[in-house]
Parts: structure tokens; sequence; C-alpha cells
């Protein structure tokens, strides 16, 4: 006698409000490492199948697949969650099925469950058919979240079952996945700590940049150092598979260093930010982004008013070689501007968001944040293709900003 995988209780699932629109974002979404999604069925594959595929439905059999993502470098209450899974053909004459699905309350092993382990799980409701190659969207789990990071319930996921069986199959693509853009991921949206742009008269996304947080563009000298970040709805680049990359002379001993944060990634696509950086304006060599120890962003808007990026305290250096000011926002948070040709404030002022003049830039304004002493990158990671690699330093970079694009 087989054994039925659900103890079902009774969670129902309850909406949250809209999130705020100066909240933040991040877009959570694991490789093959971090991940944790397989599928099984009750006739073939019977454990579990740790693939680039998962799968939902059958003919005649079961299949259903169950997923789970580790929530620790995220944002410990959110105002929105949503998940997504890209489905996609099966290329057969399977027809999309509706699917049920499970709150688990049970741990399970991406390698090793059984089809026939017991598993205990909250009935959480029907969910339509996915429509193949588009993303489908699971809205609003926002309090499954909230409680796994709360530790109201341990976080084991959710499991997908299919309604019906005859020749119905929903295939989605995994955490192992090939192409790190299709794999399944959460978007999370919650209130974080909103800066203000430092710049008199532009935004975070029409500033012009010339470097960002751990690059520089030129391509001059030296090795990279091995870190390569990949920014706000960027991917990675690689000079390597670059046809300029042996024009500029660089080493070959430089190669494996450029190559890291993106070898999961798509080479030949350039970083940008805002579309700020891309090839199709000649000047390639300045275009590759290289880790080079910088510590924030440099805007090169000149003799320009420097305000309050949010409120805080004011510490001025001395002596001050840089002319620079930093503002302790109290909450963790330090903003730091540096290179101004003038100042006019002074440690302990208190100043506040975006209307205390605080200095005026020379040629550029170099802007760095701070979270507990770490740097972090204010425009944020959107994680869309591959984990962030600044987090390899206990970074948690999320877009910071007030209006986060
Ligand atoms: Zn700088």
């Amino acid at each position: 006698m087989k054994k039925s995988i659900f103890t079902a209780c009774c969670l129902s699932m309850v909406l949250l409000g809209n999130s705020s629109v100066y909240a933040d974002q991040v877009v959570f979404q694991p490789g093959s490492v971090q991940g944790k999604d397989m599928w099984l069925s009750s006739v073939y594959n019977n454990t579990a199948v740790d693939d680039d595929k998962l799968q939902v439905g059958g003919w005649g059999d079961w299949y259903r697949t169950l997923i789970q993502f580790d929530l620790t470098d995220l944002p410990p209450v959110a105002t929105s969650v949503d998940m997504y899974m890209y489905a996609y053909d099966r290329g057969d004459s399977s027809t999309p099925v509706s699917m049920i699905w499970y709150f688990l309350m049970s741990s399970w092993d991406e390698q090793t469950q059984d089809y026939y382990d017991p598993l205990s799980g909250g009935y959480l409701g029907v969910l339509p058919a996915p429509t193949p190659n588009s993303w489908y969207g699971i809205l609003n789990i926002t309090t499954a979240y909230n409680w796994w990071k709360a530790g109201t319930y341990a976080n084991y996921g959710f499991a997908f079952l299919a309604t019906d069986n005859n020749n119905q199959f929903n295939v989605f693509r995994s955490s192992d996945y090939s192409d790190y853009r299709y794999r399944p991921k959460l978007v999370v949206t919650y209130d974080g700590a909103n800066l203000g742009f430092p710049l008199s008269g532009y935004t975070p996304y029409n500033a012009p940049i010339s470097a960002v947080l751990d690059h520089s563009m030129t391509t001059g000298g030296g090795c990279a150092d091995g870190l390569v970040v990949a920014y706000t709805n960027e991917r990675g680049s690689s000079q390597y598979d670059h046809s300029n990359w042996y024009v500029y002379g660089e080493s070959l001993s430089c190669v494996n260093d450029i190559l890291y944060g993106y070898k999961n990634g798509n080479p030949g696509t350039v970083f940008s930010i805002n579309n700020q950086y891309d090839t199709s304006s000649g000047n390639e060599d300045g275009y590759y982004l290289f880790y080079d120890g910088h510590t924030g962003y440099d805007y090169p808007i000149a003799n320009t008013n420097v305000y309050a990026a949010a409120s805080g305290t004011v510490t001025v250096p001395s002596p001050n070689p840089y002319n620079q000011v930093n503002i302790d926002h109290g909450n963790g948070f330090v903003t730091y501007y540096l290179h101004l040709s003038q100042i006019y404030v002074s440690t302990n002022d208190y100043v506040t968001k975006g209307t205390s003049l605080i200095g005026k830039t020379s040629d550029h304004l170099h802007f760095t944040v701070k979270k507990n002493g770490q740097r972090v990158d204010p425009y944020g990671w959107q994680g869309e293709y591959g984990t962030d690699p600044l987090q390899v330093s206990g970074n948690d970079n999320v877009c910071l900003w007030d209006f986060c694009q």
C-alpha cells in the first residue's frame, strides 16, 4: 500500500497590501549550487531528479515538483514577494495542467527524496496551467516569506502537484538550467534605507558615471584582482571573449581573474548601467569594467551642489586629503562624498535629506555607501544573471535609491 505523501492541514495565504512606490526590490535567482528544486514521479522516477527541469503532470502516473529558496541573504521583512518559474514547451503532444500547491511543512532532500517518502504540507489552492515559453508568476507569497524569515514556520518551500494526468505536463526551467536567466526566481520588495541622489538636478539613472563600485573603466595596465561585478539590469562581459582582447595587450594571466563573477554568464555582452556603457559608440577600450578596488561611484559633474543623500550627522575628517564629508545616518548606513571643492558643513552638524547643502563638486563627485562598515552598491543587485559577486565579501546589495529602476 503506497502512502499518501501529504498530511494536509489548512493554511490559507493572507494577502498583504501593495508595496510602496519607494520600496527597494531585490530579485533572487539562485544557480545550481544554492538553488534547491527537483521533480519526481510515481512510477519511473520515484527518487528525486535534480536536473535542469521541473515537471508537474503525468500520463497515468504523477509527476510533482518541490522547490525551496535559501532566504538567508534576503531582507528580513518583505512588503511583497512574487515567485516566478519559466515554463517551456515539452515538445510532445502533452498539454499544460492546473496545479495544486502546498506549503511544505517537512524537510526533503534534493537528491534522495523518494516519491513515497511521507511529507506534510498545508494546502494552498489550485493554480492555473502555465503558458509554455513564458514566465509563470506565483504572485504574493509574501506571508510565506515573512513566516520563513521570522521562523514562524521552517522554510521547506512549496510542492506543486497536478490536478490531472491525462498526458498533461508542465515543464519549467530549474536552478540547474544552463541559461541562468531562466532559472526560478523570487522578486522581493521591502522598505529599505532609501537614499536621495546627492547631486542637484540629477538622478541615479541620468547622471553620467565615470567609474563604478570596484571598477574603473580603463583597461590599461595590470590585471584585475578577481572580482567582476555586474550591476542593475546588466550582464557580465568578458574581455577574454572580446575580439579586442589582444589589441590592448593584456596579459593572458589576467584571463581567469577577469572571467570570475560571470563565468556562468553570457560572455560577450557588455556591462551597462542605464545604457551608459556599451560598445556602440566606438571607444571600446573604455567600455569594459575591471575591479580596481574603487570603493564607490564617480559622477563627472563639475561645480555642482551636493546634498545629503539621507538625514544624519556629519563628520569632516581632519586632516582631509580628499576634501571629504561623511554622513552617519544612524541606521548602520554611512555615506561619503569626496573631492569637494567647497565644504559647507562641520563635524556634528545634523543634516536633512535632500535639503542640506553640504558642498560643491570639483571636477567629479566620488560617492560611497557603507552599511555596517562594508561598502554596498546603492544600485543593488538584481540577480537575474547569477549570484551577486560582491556578496562574497558579506555585502547585501539592494537598490537603495528612492526611485529604483
Ligand atoms: Zn572615485
